[in-house]
Parts: structure tokens; C-alpha cells; sequence
């Protein structure tokens, strides 16, 4: 029987005493049609080294490890160590390792696991997961700036943070993080997930969504610090006008000088910075790089 079956996670669980823990994000697959969405998004091949991040009781794992070459897993629960042993164990394909996907240099991890052959230097792997919610945000941000030797990332998300992954300007999904996932990826929603489709059902709906990572950012930038900084500024107070917010955004440059520096770049300071595209904040950006 497929562990996707919530019979068999119920199961597998009770033998081995485990307890889910809220606090690190515990809620299972047990829906096959999900899993089959995950791993066809992910367009898997016996070429491909993928990752999982936090594989659970290794349900999304063992498709992996149909499809795919290499599977490195990274959980940071020990307890469910033994129930990886357990589902895993005759899959040679699939190495378990025990750690915080926050803490470690997964580029690293990869290159010492696949003997040089993906990471730096050799080729690119994918990501794929059921992420912890409750840091999302961190691991995709971690993922995509280390500039990690990475392919794409199929992963599954709260629904808003799905939507406002891949929010274009001009609504209210899009803010820091749409630009910053726009900037390092092109990204779509898969498909979206609802709660039963987890053991325990978490509260809320969730999202596949699929990164591709550009081979360039889609913009080009003089400084990466300074338009994360501009970014950061144009969002951090949504009902001001962009003038405004970014005369509070701490760059010491006054009102008048930002009012002539966005004339002079066509852009009007009475928008909001929601408005803005990619473009427009690295133009802003690099203007602002060259003037202090
Ligand atoms: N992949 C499994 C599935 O789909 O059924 C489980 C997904 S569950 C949403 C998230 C998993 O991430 C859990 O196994 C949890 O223990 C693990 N996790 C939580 N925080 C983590 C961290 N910082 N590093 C690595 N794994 C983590």
C-alpha cells in the first residue's frame, strides 16, 4: 500500500509512537493526486539529483525516488528517523540527513553526497517539497540568493504565499517577495491544494507552486543590496506614495532630490510603490548606486 493512503500514515505513525509537532510544521500528504501534480511539475528523470526539504515520513520521498537518480533528503526531526528507515530503507537512491535546512550550505551537501557531480562545478539539481509553513519565507529566500547551483523548485506553500509569489504589480498580493521571486525565477502556480489533503489538515489552503531559476536576474542591477533596499522602502509603508516612502526609507537623500531623481526617470512619486515593476525599481536603484 502507497504511504499516501491515510490508513497507512495512521498506521505507520502509531507503531512508532510519533506525535506531530505543530511547531515544526507537521502536516503529511495523503492525497495521491497531489503527489502525482508535485512530481509531474517537477518533470523528473534518472539524471536528476533532487532534494526534499522535511520529507515527513518520506511519502512525497518515495515517488522521488521512482523517478529520479539521487534523492537527498533534509529533515530536522530525529524522531521520525526511524520511520525513514522504515519506508525508505530499500531505496538506495534516497540518503537521509539530519539537520536544519536553515542552517546548512545545501550546495555543499550536494556536492559531498553526489561526489562532485551536481553543485558547483557540476550540474544543476532541483528542489522539491512539502515545505514547513511556518518558514517559508526563509528557506525560499535562502534558496534562491545563495545563488545555489539550483535548477527549479517544486514546492508546496500556503496559497496566499503562492499568490503573492507570483503576483504582478498593481495588487495587493504584490510586495517583497514577488519581486525577489520575479528577480532570481519565473514562477507559476501548479495547482492549488486543499486542506484535506494532509494528516493533521492544516488551517490553511495551500499551493504548488513551480521557480524556475533564471540563468540571469530579469534585471540588471548595479548593486543587489541597493535594490532590495528600494524594494524593501517602496513596500514598507503601502498607503504612502512611493515620494514619500522613500524619503523615509533611511537612504539621507531629501524630499526635493528624490522628487527630481524620479522626474528625471519618468517614474511619478505620487504612485504607490506597489505599482512599480521589476524595471522601474532597478532603475531607481541604480540611479540612486551612482549618486551616493
Ligand atoms: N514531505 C512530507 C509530506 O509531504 O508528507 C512532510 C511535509 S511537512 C509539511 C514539513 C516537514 O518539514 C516535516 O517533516 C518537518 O519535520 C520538516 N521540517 C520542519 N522544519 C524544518 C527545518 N528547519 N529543516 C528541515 N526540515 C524541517
Amino acid at each position: 500500500m502507497k504511504l499516501s493512503s491515510a490508513v497507512r500514515t495512521r498506521a505507520i505513525i502509531q507503531k512508532h509512537g510519533f506525535r506531530f509537532k505543530k511547531s515544526l510544521g507537521q502536516n503529511f500528504l495523503i492525497d495521491d493526486g497531489t503527489l502525482q501534480q508535485i512530481t509531474g511539475a517537477a518533470e523528473l528523470s534518472p539524471r536528476d539529483l533532487v532534494v526534499e526539504i522535511g520529507p515527513g515520513i518520506g511519502t512525497l520521498t518515495e515517488r522521488l525516488a521512482e523517478v529520479s537518480g539521487q534523492i537527498i533528503v533534509v529533515e530536522i526531526d530525529q524522531n521520525l528517523l526511524p520511520i525513514l528507515q522504515e519506508t525508505l530503507g530499500n531505496w538506495e537512491n534516497v540518503q537521509v540527513y539530519l539537520g536544519d535546512i536553515l542552517k546548512i550550505n545545501l550546495d555543499q551537501l550536494v556536492l559531498e553526497k553526489s561526489e562532485g557531480q551536481f553543485g558547483p562545478g557540476g550540474k544543476r539539481y532541483k528542489v522539491v517539497a512539502n515545505l514547513p509553513y511556518y518558514i517559508t519565507t526563509p528557506i525560499v529566500m535562502k534558496l534562491l540568493e545563495e545563488g545555489y547551483h539550483l535548477e527549479s523548485m517544486v514546492i508546496m506553500v500556503q496559497k496566499e504565499v503562492a499568490e503573492r509569489m507570483v503576483a504582478p504589480p498593481g495588487g495587493k498580493e504584490y510586495g517583497a517577495l514577488s519581486v525577489a521571486v520575479q528577480y532570481y525565477s519565473r514562477s507559476e502556480i501548479v495547482t492549488r491544494v486543499p486542506k484535506g489533503a494532509f494528516l493533521p489538515p492544516p488551517e490553511v489552503e495551500s499551493a504548488v507552486v513551480k521557480l524556475i531559476k533564471r540563468n540571469e536576474p530579469a534585471v540588471s542591477v548595479t548593486s543587489e543590496t541597493m535594490f532590495f533596499r528600494v524594494v524593501k522602502a517602496a513596500f514598507a509603508q503601502r498607503r504612502k506614495t512611493l515620494l514619500n516612502a522613500l524619503v523615509n526609507g533611511g537612504f539621507g537623500i531629501e524630499k526635493q532630490k528624490w522628487g527630481e531623481l524620479l522626474g528625471r526617470l519618468n517614474i511619478d512619486g505620487q504612485r504607490r510603490g506597489e505599482t512599480l515593476g521589476l524595471e522601474e525599481f532597478a532603475a531607481i536603484a541604480n540611479r540612486i548606486s551612482a549618486v551616493l
